[in-house]
């Protein structure tokens, strides 16, 4: 099992977040982890990357605990889009990928290549701050992806940005797995997740409703008497 959490749970005070959470996720797949807001997706990617302490549970990629911090095998779409606004968008890139561990010079090709890919090669020279928030979005993903990470941890890759470029990114996530990636990403849209996914897990409140194969859970769902639409959006759970 490429990542495994057992038990892992999170309290804020006397609030639990994320309570007795159990996932399993095989080296190459693609992975959705779906639910509502507030339901606990973005605490539990926070304590997979080490960025915050489970108060139960082990968390474990290949069989050892990591840390964003010193694992450049990881790459990390943060919910909070944080791009420095004054910096040049090639300039920034160049920041992120060193601290991914790479060089200036292979960060220089891979820029190249994604900006190009996400259609956006004109901003290479041009602040952040100039650009749209979908095109920011693009960056930040870019940040991700380029350091060609084998754990892609990806937190609400699709909210804000259009249809043409929720295609775009599709594109790029799913080559990713298919060079032997293994994909965690967060949604409340039942849509992409069923297009993109081998396996899902949705939570609510905390509490893991359900998890395993499309095929497992849509099966799940008819015995709770809960229609899936493929527009299905968890804020009605
Ligand atoms: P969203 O899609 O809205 O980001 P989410 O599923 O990612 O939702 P989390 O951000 O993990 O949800 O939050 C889960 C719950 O934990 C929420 O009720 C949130 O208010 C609470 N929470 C998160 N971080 C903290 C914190 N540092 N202190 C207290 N409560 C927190």
């Amino acid at each position: 099992m490429a990542l495994q959490l057992e038990n892992v749970t999170k309290r804020f005070g006397n609030f639990t977040a994320v309570d007795h959470l159990n996932l399993k996720i095989e080296k190459g797949t693609m992975y959705g982890f779906l639910g509502a807001n507030g339901a606990g997706k973005t605490t539990t990617f926070r304590m997979i990357l080490g960025l915050l302490n489970a108060n139960e549970g082990q968390i474990a990629w290949n069989g050892k605990t990591i840390s964003y911090a010193t694992s450049p095998e990881i790459g990390y779409l943060p919910e909070e889009r944080g791009l420095y606004p004054k910096m040049k968008v090639e300039e920034q890139l160049i920041f992120l990928g060193e601290l991914r561990g790479m060089n200036k010079a292979d960060a220089k090709r891979a820029i190249d290549q994604w900006l190009e890919r996400f259609e956006v090669p004109q901003y290479k020279n041009k602040k952040v701050e100039e650009l749209s928030k979908g095109n920011q979005q693009k960056i930040q993903v870019i940040a991700a992806l380029m350091h060609d990470p084998k754990l892609l941890i990806l937190d609400e890759p699709f909210s804000g940005l259009d249809p043409v470029n929720v295609e775009m990114l599709k594109k790029a996530i799913i080559d990713f797995r298919n060079n032997g990636a293994t994909i965690l990403f967060s949604s409340h849209r039942m849509d992409h997740v069923e297009e993109l996914c081998e396996e899902l897990s949705i939570i609510h409140k905390g509490k893991q409703i359900v998890s395993g194969s499309l095929r497992d859970v849509k099966r799940s769902f008819g015995r709770q008497n809960v229609r899936i639409r493929s527009d299905y959006d968890l804020t009605n759970l």
